[in-house]
């Protein structure tokens, strides 16, 4: 036996562990010791030795004596979710230490804002090797003061691996938001602990003693990790049955995505989508606009029917795999006969939607998953319904509400996949006229089969308004509200709602008057709807000759199409992104000139803008790994993204240079907000420019242009307009950034409001400083859609509206309504009101 004894890391205050607010401290879960409540902020070495461990988010950090002891620190509880700010790490791991020398060092208001204790635990963690361990009480001074004494044993070099068998669980998904950190560490490693088999963690060749946090923290395992539990020894069965289960359902972590959780259960607030909005009236549902438009009809409630699956396999693990396989197969084959039929309709954008359907299919992971569950004996259907709900779960949990929607994708194929599996037609519901459906989730399937004369709406209680089935229902023109609050299920067949996808509400049991007030203005819509479209061909000029350009805004060539049957002069705004979303790779340059080419041959030699990438932050490509950002919105996106890995932008631009070559193209790039970043991008077109043979040629020129959506680009306007040939103002997220208030947030979204005078100001400013240099200025952000805002910025001098394909002749129709010199009128009393409502008060609307 030896003593080791430990001197305190930090000034402070001794609290025994069992004080600790904190089960996992308190019940010696990681390890035993003491804790300190620091009054100074730099952790210090309490022995000497070598750092084993260095959590990545640097509130952890351990030090393993020559003899072996692992000793523990953790500064602060719940602390791992600040991932790393507020700490300093003055070590990494591998470095000796002697006693005294400084670990971390913190910012103690930091953590006592953002964290739930200041409470730093000095813990042992392998307590094998501890026979027992004393800590002082009251006050200690880092580095002089004697903390905890502890008598240890000499290691145990038998294995208790000798008697048994090697059992491996399948491949695990780690659901943990922030990963295996201290706590679920802990937790594992006392489960693992009961059993005298050795237990590894595992993931791909890395693996670590799954009864030592410490050796598990070292893995960083993260969520979504692929991991496999392996036991070797006597009762290594037992292990795997044991810990398997827990480790999937997150070890009781609270940062946890659920294990499969029905639709309606709420999600938690800190993993889920931002938290959806519930109205205080109980005749009214809120949800969020999907598909605008004004449905009134019967509830019509859109069940599916479970499928019984049987958890063991009859026949072998081979013959299943194979059953899988051909199963995925016929799943494609139908997918591909669907997007024949639907070409066939000329629909290449719902499509599209089924090629992605397929291409999840191809996943990798989702097979590897389901055939490890065969390996185990699990039946084909079972393994594969678990998988891809997993998958789906996960997905639907994140942040990003374009990748949440994808669950719903991801749910739609792989219960294509498992109809085929046990023999469960996709069954046909019969669906009433004149319904208003309501569904937990309605798949992209279908709602490609919905008939609009007989469905008025749809109202789901999953999914977005960037949800494939919403870019459907606008497709179709069916109004509909995603994200409804749960207890439209429970609403009865038959029961007379009001759906406004415009606003995402549901009305329920409407008085007959308030019915009849829906219906006439129905009525009006429709009438004025086809008078717009009858002159939609007509310019968009003023009554006193004052011509504004109206131009669409699209993501693809489909979009390009339907905009010259409705009167667009030509496309505003290419969304490129959508080229490359939903790949496994980046669109090639060729791609790239093929689609734009074919864009620019569908508009018939009207101008097109084609807006660079623009991703990043919250809308992640697979093919470009970006590292996770606390402020999306503020980081890596859009031409930052082009700058920091220039060979994406570098291809698009040499494609927009060739596909610009005889046709009137320009290029914008998306989120600039400082001269040195436009700066840096004309430069890399010059260099591409002088790659591209005709490029250089004047008649072959491409205009460039920025969008204006920062409000430094709109302060500085006038500087901007010297670099630049044009102006598009983004409208979304320059009021998002004016006003600090997340464009997509459900309670913040409503306030966010383009119409606000402090936006309206930075659009004059920005008019005004690009005249002045002789340039001109567009807006295609959705308020130039809006029918109220399209006189103000027609009066502030706006050059050309670009605007969503359907709205074009509406926004033509307003332009029509009246002359410059009111327009102008209303732009300066706009400018000079104090908010935004009080704007759209200057322009009242019957609509
Ligand atoms: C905008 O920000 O107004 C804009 C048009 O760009 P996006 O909506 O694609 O960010
Ligand atoms: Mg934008």
């Amino acid at each position: 036996m030896a003593s080791l004894i430990l001197k305190a890391p930090l000034d402070g205050v001794v609290v025994p562990l069992e004080q600790v607010p904190d089960p996992v401290f308190a019940q010696k879960m990681v390890g035993d010791g003491a804790s300190i409540d620091p009054t100074n902020q730099l952790l210090t070495a309490p022995c000497e030795g070598r750092v084993t461990q260095l959590h990545r988010a640097h509130h952890a950090v351990t030090l393993t004596t020559a003899d072996g002891i692992e000793v523990m620190m953790h500064i602060g509880l719940d602390t791992v979710n600040l991932k790393g700010e507020g700490f300093t790490a003055k070590v990494t791991e591998g470095d000796q230490v002697a006693t005294g020398d400084p670990l971390i060092e913190f910012d103690a208001d930091y953590l006592a804002t953002h964290a739930k204790s200041l409470l730093t635990q000095i813990l042992v963690a392998n307590m094998e090797r501890v026979s027992s361990l004393a800590a002082v009480s009251g006050s200690v001074s880092a580095g002089s003061d004697d903390f905890l004494t502890i008598q240890t044993i000499a290691a145990d070099g038998a294995e208790a691996e000798a008697a048994g068998k090697t059992v491996s669980s399948e491949a695990i998904l780690i659901p943990n938001a922030t990963g295996l950190h201290a706590r679920p560490a802990a937790v594992l490693a006392n489960l693992a602990k009961r059993f005298k088999s050795r237990v590894l963690l595992t993931r791909g060749d890395d693996q670590a003693n799954a009864k030592s946090v410490v050796s598990i923290m070292g893995l960083e395992i993260a969520q979504n990790d692929k991991v496999i539990i392996v036991a070797i020894g006597p009762d290594a069965d037992a292990a795997i049955a044991s810990i398997a289960p827990q480790l999937a359902a997150g070890l009781g972590d609270e940062g946890t995505a659920p294990a499969p959780a029905p639709a309606t259960t709420e999600p938690d607030p800190a993993n889920a989508p931002a938290p959806r909005p519930r109205s205080d009236d109980p005749k009214v549902l809120l949800g969020v606009a999907a598909s605008p438009g004004l449905g009134v009809g019967r509830v019509f409630q859109l069940r599916r029917d479970e499928i019984d699956v049987p958890e063991a396999a009859d026949g072998e693990p081979r013959a299943e795999r194979r059953r899988l396989e051909d199963a995925v197969e016929r799943a494609k084959n139908e997918l591909e006969s669907l997007q024949t039929e639907l070409r066939a309709k000329a629909d290449p954008a719902k499509a599209a939607i089924f090629a992605a359907h397929q291409e999840l299919l191809e996943d990798p992971d989702l097979m590897e998953i389901a055939e490890s569950a065969i390996a185990k004996g699990k039946s084909a259907a079972f393994a594969w319904q678990r998988a891809y709900s997993t998958h789906a779960d996960r997905l639907a949990q994140l942040k990003s509400e374009i990748m949440a929607g994808r669950a719903i994708d991801l749910r739609d194929v792989g219960r294509r996949v498992l109809g085929i599996l046990t023999n469960h037609p996709t069954e046909e519901p019969e669906i009433p006229a004149d319904c208003i459906l309501i569904a937990e989730e309605m798949s992209p399937s279908d709602t490609a089969k919905l008939d609009p004369k007989r469905v008025l709406g749809f109202a789901t209680i999953g999914g977005g308004a960037t949800s494939h089935v919403a870019i459907l229902a606008r497709s179709l023109d069916i109004p509909a509200v995603a994200g409804i609050e749960p207890r439209a299920l429970d609403l009865a067949n038959g029961t007379q709602v009001i759906l406004d996808g415009g606003t995402g509400r549901m009305r329920i049991d409407p008085d007959p008057a308030e019915v009849d007030i829906i219906l006439t203005l129905k009525h009006k819509l429709a009438e004025k709807k086809e008078a717009d479209l009858a002159r939609a061909h007509e310019p968009a000029t003023t009554t006193d000759g004052h011509r504004v350009e109206v131009v669409a805004n699209i993501g693809g060539l489909d979009d390009a199409k339907h905009s010259i049957p409705l009167g667009g002069e030509g496309v505003g705004l290419l969304r490129s992104e959508f080229l490359y979303l939903e790949r496994q790779t980046a669109p090639t340059e060729d791609e790239q000139v093929q689609i734009y080419s074919d864009i620019a041959t569908a508009l018939d030699g009207r101008p097109m803008i084609i807006r660079t990438l623009d991703v990043g932050g919250d809308k992640p490509l697979p093919y470009l790994p970006m590292p996770r950002e606390e402020n999306p919105f503020l980081g890596i996106r859009g031409v930052r993204i082009g700058l920091e890995k220039p060979e994406i932008l570098r291809t698009q631009v040499r494609a927009i240079l060739r596909a610009g070559i005889g046709r009137k193209l320009r290029m914008m790039f998306p989120m600039i907000a400082t001269i040195d970043e436009i700066r840096s991008v004309k430069g890399l077109v010059m260099e591409e420019r002088a790659k591209v043979p005709g490029a250089e040629l004047a008649e072959n020129a491409v205009e460039l242009g920025i969008m204006v959506e920062v409000p430094s680009a709109a302060v500085m306007a006038r500087q901007f307009a010297r670099e630049v040939d044009f102006f598009s103002i983004g409208t979304n997220d320059l009021t998002q950034y004016t006003l600090a208030m997340d464009r997509g947030h459900p309670k913040l979204g409503a306030k966010a409001d383009a119409m606000n005078p402090a936006v309206l100001r930075l659009i004059k400013q920005t008019v005004d400083g690009a005249h002045a240099e002789g340039k001109w200025v567009g807006v295609c952000g959705g308020i130039a859609s809006d029918p109220q805002a399209v006189a103000i910025l027609v009066g502030i001098g706006v050059d050309e509206l670009s605007v969503s394909v359907p709205a074009i002749p509406a926004v033509k129709a307003e332009v029509r309504t009246r002359s410059l010199a009111d327009c102008q009128g209303l732009a300066e009393q706009a400018l000079a009101c104090d908010t935004a409502a009080q704007v759209r008060a200057l322009i009242p609307t019957e609509y």
